[in-house]
Order: structure tokens, then C-alpha cells, then sequence
């Protein structure tokens, strides 16, 4: 138990087609060795004296060229970071891993993948299910529920209910001893893998069949999809203990939405809201991290988690009784926006959290 740093790895994707046709630059080496990330200034900054920026962190994952000695696959990542973190839950902490970056850069392929590739979610919950039927012991036995939603807009939007076509929000509340919740939000148990990934397409879905309406709901909504593990273990006589775990597998909105510039008119009337959540986040990390830095003792409304839904829910996973990851992700040819995460994801590094064995005795 105790406190531990945000860990944060970076993970640049593979060239698209499109940049591929477009002839485009690689800007980013990565030592495997140091897990160092360079990137590289385009040939028209270096003519003007910019230098190229390192910056180290837990990992980087070199995804952009399979070929490569450290190329870093879907299991390459869950094996480094999704089991490490599936073993805590089953220790009883709760857990947190969110993926942060511009559009485009491999949040979602990290966080869900695709049917050939599946990603971070599918793999813990594949993992999950596999170490919950490998239990021997007849004293102890396991359940499992899912959640999954959005928030858009500073609204959140359960998202294993059918879309009606009158748009429907849920409200958050704050529970006095389990802090901010939503209410009435869709909690299914799951008995199996087969259940559970049912359950996440489903919700996947709902978040795609809005994009197409929307233009591009998902680059501009947080997806959070939740597991509840509890362990329920018999002892002898009628003690029993509980354990419960909350894993928690973030998505966020593009990163560019944070930065306001570039838009205009009717999408910076839409984007000031949508911003509100990310731009929030950013300021709660600097704080955090500010905080960790002059290790005065803080001061609890000082951190900013009430200005806005996500990071009100997001509370316990950024400053209290979880352990965090961070993927930044990046695109190997955008310097500005790559330069963006790569600082944000620095900062990030410094935030300590204190997680806990949750455990109950129940007689
Ligand atoms: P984001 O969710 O950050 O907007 P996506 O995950 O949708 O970005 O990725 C954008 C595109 O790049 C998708 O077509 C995706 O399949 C592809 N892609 C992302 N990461 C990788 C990777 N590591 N290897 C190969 N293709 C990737
Ligand atoms: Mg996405």
C-alpha cells in the first residue's frame, strides 16, 4: 500500500496510408534501453535553430514500424502494463488507465483495438475471466459488473442503454463515503467473457452510431468503461471477507479539443463546453503535479476536480485511492501536437497517488 507516481508511458502509432501517400516524416526515436522519446524538429524549425526535445518515461512503446527491434505490439503493451495492473486488482486496489492525445494518435486502437487487434479493454477482460476460472480455491468466489459512459458535453450518457431520440443525461451525485457517483447508471454482472464483451460492443456502438450522426462525437467525448471485481473469501467459522476492485479504462476526448485555437463560429460555441472537461483535467494535473514539487501539504480545494464532470468523477483515479497509468499517445508526424502531450504527459509524471487495499469484513 502507500503512495506511487502516476505511471506514464508513451506510445507512438503506426503512418497512416494517407501520410504514408503523403510522403510523410517520422519525427520520433525511442531508446529502448533508457525508454527515452526524442522528437525530432520537421526540416524547416531545424533551419531556425530548433532543437530536438527528450523527454523519459516509464515506457515508450515504439509502434510505428513493426519491423523494428523495440516495436511494441497490442501484447506487448497489455503484457507490460494491463497485467501488472489486473494483478493489483486482484490484490483489492483500484486501478486507472487512461489514454490521452490528439485525434488520431491511438487512443481508442490502444484502449479497445480492433477485431484483429484487440486492445487494452478486451485483453483485461479476457485475462480477468481467465484467472477468475482458474480458481482453485472453493473458499472464495468472484463477481464481476460492468459499466460503461460517457460524458459529452459535460453530460453523461450511459452507455449500455439503447440511444432513444430524445437525448437523456444521468446526473452525478457525491455519496459522503464513496464520493462522486452516477446515478442510476447501468451496472450489468457478468458471468463470462462472452457476457462482458457482449456488453462492450454494445456500449462501443452506441459511442460510434453517435459519431456518424455527430461529427465525430467520439474525438470530442471521454469514454470511461468500468469493471467491479469483488472477492468474496470464507474463512473459517463465519468470517467472510470482502475485497472490491474498480478498474477503470479511460478513453479521452482528442487533445486538440484543449487547445482552442483553429476554431471558430458554431464550433467554438459547441467546443467551449465540450473543451470544459479537458481543459480541467490539464489544470488538475498541473496542480497535482505542482503540488508534488513544493510538497507542502495540500490543500484540498485547491485541486480543481469540481470545475468539471470528468474530473469530479475521475477524482479518487487522479489524486486518491487508485494506481494510475497514463498512455500518452502520439502521432509519429505532428511535431506541435505531439510536443503538446509530451509536456503534459511529463507533468503528469509527477502526480502521486495512494492506493489502498479496499477489504471489508463482513461476519
Ligand atoms: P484516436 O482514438 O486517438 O483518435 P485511433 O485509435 O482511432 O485514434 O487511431 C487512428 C488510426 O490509426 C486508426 O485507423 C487506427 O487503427 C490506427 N492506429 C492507431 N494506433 C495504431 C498502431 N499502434 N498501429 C497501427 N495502427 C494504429
Ligand atoms: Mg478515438
Amino acid at each position: 500500500p502507500g503512495n506511487s507516481n502516476v505511471r506514464v508511458v508513451v506510445r507512438a502509432r503506426a503512418f497512416l496510408q494517407r501520410e504514408i501517400e503523403k510522403g510523410a516524416v517520422n519525427l520520433i526515436e525511442m531508446n529502448p534501453q533508457t525508454q527515452e522519446t526524442h522528437l525530432n524538429p520537421p526540416s524547416d524549425r531545424r533551419a531556425k535553430g530548433c532543437e530536438r526535445k527528450s523527454f523519459t518515461f516509464d515506457n515508450s512503446f515504439f509502434s510505428i514500424d513493426p519491423s523494428a527491434a523495440n516495436y511494441a505490439s497490442q501484447e506487448d503493451i497489455y503484457n507490460s502494463l494491463g497485467q501488472e495492473f489486473l494483478d493489483h486488482n486482484f490484490q483489492g486496489y483500484h486501478t486507472c488507465i487512461f489514454a490521452y492525445g490528439q485525434t488520431g494518435a491511438g487512443k481508442s486502437y490502444s484502449m479497445m483495438g480492433t477485431p484483429q487487434q484487440p486492445g487494452l479493454i478486451p485483453r483485461t477482460c479476457k485475462d480477468l475471466f481467465e484467472r477468475i476460472d482458474a480458481n482453485m480455491n472453493p473458499n472464495v468466489t468472484y463477481t464481476v459488473r460492468v459499466s460503461y459512459f460517457e460524458v459529452y458535453n459535460e453530460h453523461v450518457r450511459d452507455l449500455l442503454v439503447p440511444r432513444r431520440d430524445e437525448p437523456y443525461y444521468l446526473k452525478v451525485r457525491e455519496s459522503p463515503t464513496d464520493g462522486p457517483y452516477i446515478k442510476d447508471l447501468t451496472e450489468v454482472p457478468v458471468r463470462g467473457i462472452a457476457e462482458v464483451l457482449k456488453w462492450m460492443k454494445l456500449g462501443d456502438k452506441s459511442r460510434t452510431v453517435a459519431s456518424t450522426n455527430m461529427n465525430d462525437t467520439s474525438s470530442r467525448s471521454h469514454a470511461v468503461f468500468t469493471l467491479m471485481l469483488k472477492q468474496i473469501e470464507c474463512h473459517d467459522g463465519d468470517e467472510t471477507t470482502e475485497r472490491l476492485a474498480r478498474i477503470r479504462l479511460v478513453d479521452l476526448a482528442g487533445s486538440e479539443r484543449a487547445n482552442s485555437t483553429g476554431a471558430t463560429g458554431a464550433r467554438l460555441r459547441e467546443g467551449s463546453n465540450i473543451n470544459k472537461s479537458l481543459t480541467t483535467l490539464g489544470r488538475v494535473i498541473a496542480a497535482l503535479a505542482e503540488d508534488s514539487l513544493t510538497k507542502k501539504p495540500r490543500k484540498r480545494d485547491v485541486i480543481p476536480y469540481r470545475d468539471s464532470i470528468l474530473t469530479y468523477l475521475l477524482k479518487d483515479s487522479l489524486g486518491g485511492n487508485s494506481k494510475t497509468a497514463m498512455i500518452a499517445c502520439i502521432s509519429p508526424t505532428d511535431y506541435d501536437e505531439t510536443l503538446s502531450t509530451l509536456r503534459y504527459a511529463d507533468q503528469a509524471k509527477r502526480i502521486r497517488t495512494t492506493a489502498r487495499i479496499n477489504q471489508d469484513q463482513v461476519s
